[in-house]
């Protein structure tokens, strides 16, 4: 981890070049890597040496962007996938295996509340999910003798619920597991998990850190601070011999900071092949370039946005966690004092027929099943995402079938809010 502030690592973490190389990283736009001899390239295969030989598990425009977020979160080691929901899928799957538990937060993206909660239990994993919100005593209730983790969202996707990190942590160490931190709303710009005793942050990179809807892709992060060794027991995948790579054991040959990024490659990388194109893995460098310039822009349109709402006749609620008077404002101020996110959202005195309208006329900001843009857009759940559940299926979900999800982009707050104000007049 550089010394560096968040902005200059931003801009210039990840890739150094000598003399006479290109200032830009390099697109390494190659399947494959020339050795010399086959026991060059042996030593290679039995994890002896590090290079790279098959893009499949490592490629070194991939790794020049991986460092750079890995030192954007201060953590030891750092990988790229192909998106955020792979990053999530090996995150876990990378320490629970069939017959283990996962305890996580109840309020997380739907995308992954699918993946844990109907495609990793049909390969069964368990997952018990807790509120946000539960005691102490509940989230302790939760682990059973075979928790392997325990996952949330630092911002949820779209639930605007702020994770109380700190609680989190205290009880996953309690049981001796990982805390695994969904990092994507807040960004390490607005929120460094693992200042709060997180272990493992992932990222859908598709969302603010490219920030410019050019190119899914996702990131995992390991703090180094997990102690493997000390609960040896329950992480047999890195605390004992691994027989398709000649009997290492990840947490003693590469240590605290390196078994957990260097199994999920060498491992789940191999086998799933989750791979970010180098060309993605560049454009998401693009967008990481600018990121403390943008996140700040973001937040502060969502403030604008919401302030206005706030006072606007014909809404009947505003969901924003960087609003003073919201449900999680005082956490928010803990662990985000300079700001949360942009995206806001709220609901129409008008129900679900109001949302409709207001959406037809809005000018600027446009439909989209996307957040976290440059550009701002919006989406009416109940008719798009979630169109499928009836009314009280909505509410049961905690999406009531007036509610809009908006997300800021950077344009001018002022234009902003004129498009949201001349649309609120249809209504
Ligand atoms: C979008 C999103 C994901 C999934 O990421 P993809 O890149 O779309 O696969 C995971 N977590 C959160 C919080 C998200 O917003």
């Amino acid at each position: 981890m550089s010394d560096y502030k968040m902005s200059t690592k931003c801009v210039q973490s990840g890739y150094t070049p000598g003399n006479g190389e290109p200032r830009q990283i390099p697109i390494v736009q190659s399947t494959t890597f020339k050795y010399a001899t086959s026991e060059d390239m042996g030593k290679l295969f039995d994890l002896e040496a590090s290079g790279y030989f098959y893009t499949r598990l490592q490629n070194p425009t991939n790794d020049m962007v991986a460092a750079k977020i890995c030192d954007m979160e201060g953590g030891a080691a750092a990988m790229l996938t192909s998106s955020g929901q792979a990053a999530n899928f090996y995150a876990i799957f990378n320490i629970a295996n069939c017959g283990d538990h996962v305890v996580a937060s109840s309020t997380i993206y739907g995308g992954t509340y699918n993946l844990f909660h109907v495609t990793m239990r049909k390969m069964g994993i368990d997952f018990t999910f807790v509120s946000p919100d539960c005691t102490e005593e509940e989230l302790n209730a939760a682990f059973r003798p075979n928790t392997k983790a325990v996952f949330g969202e630092t911002i949820a996707n779209p639930a605007l619920t702020v994770l109380d990190i700190e609680k989190f942590a205290k009880a996953a160490h309690a049981h001796g597991v990982p805390l695994v931190v969904d990092n994507t709303f807040a960004t390490p710009v607005n929120c460094r998990p693992f200042e709060w005793g997180c272990d493992i942050v992932t990222h859908s990179t598709t969302k603010y850190m490219d920030g410019h809807g050019a190119g899914v892709g996702g990131c995992i992060v390991d703090s180094g601070r997990f102690d493997w060794l000390a609960h040896a027991d329950k992480f047999p995948g890195l605390c004992t011999p691994d027989d398709s790579y000649h009997g290492i054991t990840y947490a003693e040959k590469f240590g605290q900071g390196g078994a957990f990024i260097t199994k999920c490659t060498a491992q789940l990388m191999r086998d799933f092949g989750s791979i970010q194109s180098p060309q993605n893995a560049f454009l998401l460098n693009l967008g990481l370039e600018s990121l403390h310039v943008r996140m700040p822009r973001h937040c502060e349109n969502a403030l604008a946005m919401a302030k206005f709402l706030k006072n606007h006749p014909k809404i009947s609620f505003v969901t924003y966690p960087g609003l003073e008077g919201d449900k999680y404002y005082e956490t928010a101020q803990k662990y985000m004092p300079n700001g949360t996110c942009g995206v806001v959202s709220f609901g129409f005195k008008g129900g679900r027929s109001a949302a409709e309208t207001f959406m037809k006329h809005l000018k600027l900001a446009a439909i989209e099943t996307h957040v976290a843009d440059a550009r701002t857009c919006t989406l009416h759940p109940a008719s798009a995402t979630h169109r499928q559940m009836n009314d009280q299926e909505l509410e049961a979900a905690g999406i009531t079938p007036d509610l809009v999800r908006f997300s800021c982009g950077i344009e001018d707050a002022a234009d902003l809010i004129a498009d949201v104000e001349q649309a609120l007049a249809q209504v």
